[in-house]
């Protein structure tokens, strides 16, 4: 077995997955002075399970990394407005431009994810893709100092780094590699079925509600919105999973008339389905390794927060790494978890489905507190990392 040099480590950080946790925090490290190595098992621009509504606090990131122009460039459209759909009341919240920010976007994954990426390597970040985590490395201690990898051609490789980031989504290989524990789980799930229509330009995100059903009309790239409807996921395979088209015709057609034809006309590509998976909260620091992003921390998708989360956590876990203070790290995920502890649970009671329209007004409420406090934090972070 060829011997590994844990003196001199290949590089100073290993990030496991280069979507939108892997590579904000590649981004970042980089532009910190860090030599950062990035694998991610898949090719580059691939599309993944989501759709990717942000909110403030993300756009408020991607605006200050230098990303934001080139996502508006690549034809992703502002929206301007949120329309709450309760079937009794229609809320419709104004999205005030801040700075330089016009409103909120939702480019898509292929779009968002492959900038990010392209900006971490500009930043001096290493990228290889099609290379899978298959092992971590551990000194005789028990501490994280590198990883093995597999690449698409079968060859494997060790390398040595200070860091190990789990950046790789809910299924966390990192994590289950350290024996990453969760202290906080989810009670409710929600399924989704999803896909892409052509559809008149629209500056609005529409959350739809009737009881037991939720849906979104997402504006997004290439003159196309991403609709969505959501159930209980133990009400996923009775109202949706057998033909979800049918089920998105009806529903679109009760609830928003005016999306009827659009709907109805088919999406442009096959329609995506997600039959839910529990939410959850784990440990995300330990000797030599990290977790960011839905690896240390994923909770259903209702309450469409994930990548805004994961943009958020990168930034300040970068912060974190490059202080170099003893305790960061602790104090990196105590933040998170502040941060995060009511949205995780309004999600939760959200996915349930089972509210009444008064208990989800008053959710959605306290969603609106638990996101100016987030966007409060973000706009008080000092902007040093930023080149
Ligand atoms: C149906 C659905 C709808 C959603 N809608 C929204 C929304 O509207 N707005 C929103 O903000 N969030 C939404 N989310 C949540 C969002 O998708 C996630 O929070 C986000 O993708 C998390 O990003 P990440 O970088 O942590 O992980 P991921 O996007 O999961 O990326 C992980 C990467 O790690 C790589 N990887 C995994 N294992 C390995 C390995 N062993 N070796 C190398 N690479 C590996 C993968 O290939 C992948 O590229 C939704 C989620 C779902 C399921």
């Amino acid at each position: 077995m060829t011997q590994v040099n844990f003196s001199r480590p290949d590089y100073d950080v290993i990030v496991v997955g280069a979507r939108p946790a892997g590579a904000a925090t590649a981004l970042n490290l980089a532009r910190g002075g860090a030599r950062v190595l990035v694998i991610d098992r898949a090719p580059p621009g691939l599309d993944t399970l989501s759709t990717h509504a942000l909110m403030r606090a993300g756009v408020t990131l991607l605006d200050r990394w230098g990303v934001l122009p080139r996502l508006i460039a690549a034809g992703t459209p502002v929206v301007r407005r949120t329309v709450f759909d309760y079937g009794d009341q229609q809320v419709d919240v104004a999205i005030k431009p801040a700075g330089s920010v016009a409103g909120l976007y939702a480019p898509r994954r292929t779009v968002l994810d492959t900038t990010l990426a392209n900006a971490a390597a500009e930043a001096g970040a290493e990228l290889r893709y099609g290379e899978r985590l298959e092992l971590t490395l551990k000194d005789p201690s028990g501490r994280v100092r590198g990883v093995m990898t597999r690449d698409n051609a079968g060859h494997t490789r060790r390398i040595t780094a200070d860091l190990v980031i789990g950046a790789d989504g809910r299924n966390s290989t990192v994590a289950s590699l350290v024996g990453a524990e969760p202290y906080a789980t989810e009670d409710h799930m929600s399924a989704t079925v999803f896909g892409y229509f052509d559809a008149p330009a629209s500056d609005a995100y529409r959350w739809i509600y009737r009881p037991g059903t939720s849906a979104g009309i997402i504006p997004t790239n290439d003159g196309q919105v991403c609709a969505f409807v959501s159930v209980a996921a133990s009400r996923y395979r009775d109202a949706l999973a057998n033909d979800p088209h049918a089920a998105m015709r009806r529903y679109f057609a009760e609830t928003a008339p005016d999306m009827e034809a659009v709907i109805a006309a088919g999406p442009s590509d096959k329609l995506r389905r997600f039959p839910g998976a529990p939410g959850f909260m784990r440990q995300s620091f330990g000797p030599g390794w990290a977790l960011v992003g839905d690896a240390g921390y994923f909770k259903d998708p209702a309450t469409a927060h994930g990548i805004t989360d994961a943009l958020r956590d990168a930034d300040s876990l970068a912060r974190a790494i490059l202080s170099g203070a003893p305790g960061a790290l602790a104090a990196w995920q105590a933040t998170r978890d502040a941060l995060s502890r009511d949205l995780f649970a309004i999600t939760d009671r959200i996915a349930a489905h089972d509210w009444t329209p008064d208990e989800l007004k008053m959710l959605h409420q306290n969603l609106h507190a638990v996101m100016k406090a987030e966007q409060a934090h973000v706009a008080q972070t000092e902007t040093a990392l930023a080149a």
